[in-house]
């Protein structure tokens, strides 16, 4: 459907767009009146914090889409709907709207700034690493972050850990040492179980990723006991 001036009427499912910010949303229903506009945005899930900021947004799109709001007409109305019922958030004024663009306009600039940068910079964050990728190749996930991603793991005994082989330790077994880093007081000697047909040599460096890795606090100086699964990975450093 061609843009344009949006007449009195409910709009489901609408694009709107601020071309002069670079920003645009999808607005669950805005409804435009002779003597109002009101956005409403259905969510599925409990209210959280970020839901109210979502629609004051919506609220600055709207505004600033010079296509379908030439006039730039405020949204006078903000509702989001929950299955457990409407919750209103207050409509911001214009002014409040110039200082949402304005903070959108400097979070977006630095958000450009940030990914233009050859390699980007990493940003280590248990929430974010465990689902990453490439954290084998991620030397600041492997340092600094990498302490509080494995205490979290650790509670779910699947560690990412990087360990040196330093010697066969039986058929499908491996001595090695762990980096303190990686496993707080505990660190040192370790077992690697590969329980199959991986031969490494000593001095080599490995990032093992998704390893069961079983730890006995009480017994001091009992090695690391890190076994691979089949969804474990290993990664030779270079
Ligand atoms: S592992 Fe590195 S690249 Fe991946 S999310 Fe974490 S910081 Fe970013």
């Amino acid at each position: 459907m061609a843009r344009g001036s949006l007449r009195e009427g409910a709009y489901p499912e609408i694009e709107l767009c601020a071309a002069q910010i670079k920003w645009k949303g999808k607005v669950d229903l805005l409804v435009v009146a002779q003597d109002a506009c009101e956005i409403t945005d259905f969510k599925t899930g409990a209210p959280v914090d970020g839901h109210g900021l979502q629609i004051q947004i919506y609220a600055l799109l709207w505004s600033r889409d010079a296509t379908l709001n030439p006039a730039g007409r405020p949204a006078d109305r903000l509702v989001l709907g929950y299955s457990s019922g409407d919750v209103e958030v207050v409509a911001p004024t214009e002014e409040q709207l110039a200082e949402l663009e304005s903070d959108i306009v400097g979070r977006s600039a630095a958000a450009r700034l940030a990914i233009a940068q050859h390699p980007p910079e990493a940003r280590p964050a248990p929430e974010r690493c465990g689902y990453c990728g490439v954290r084998q190749l991620c030397t600041e996930y492997w340092t600094a972050g990498q302490s509080d991603t494995v205490r979290q793991a650790r509670s779910r005994r699947f560690f990412d850990i990087e360990v040196t082989v330093s010697g066969r330790h039986g058929l499908s077994s491996w001595d090695v040492q762990v980096a303190p880093s990686q496993l707080g007081p505990a660190a040192g000697h370790g077992v690697l179980r590969t329980g199959g047909d991986i031969e490494f040599c000593p001095g080599d460096r490995l990032r093992v990723l998704d390893a069961a890795v079983a730890v006995d606090d009480e017994s001091e100086g009992q090695p690391a006991v890190i076994t691979l699964g089949t969804l474990s990975e290993v990664y030779a450093c270079a």
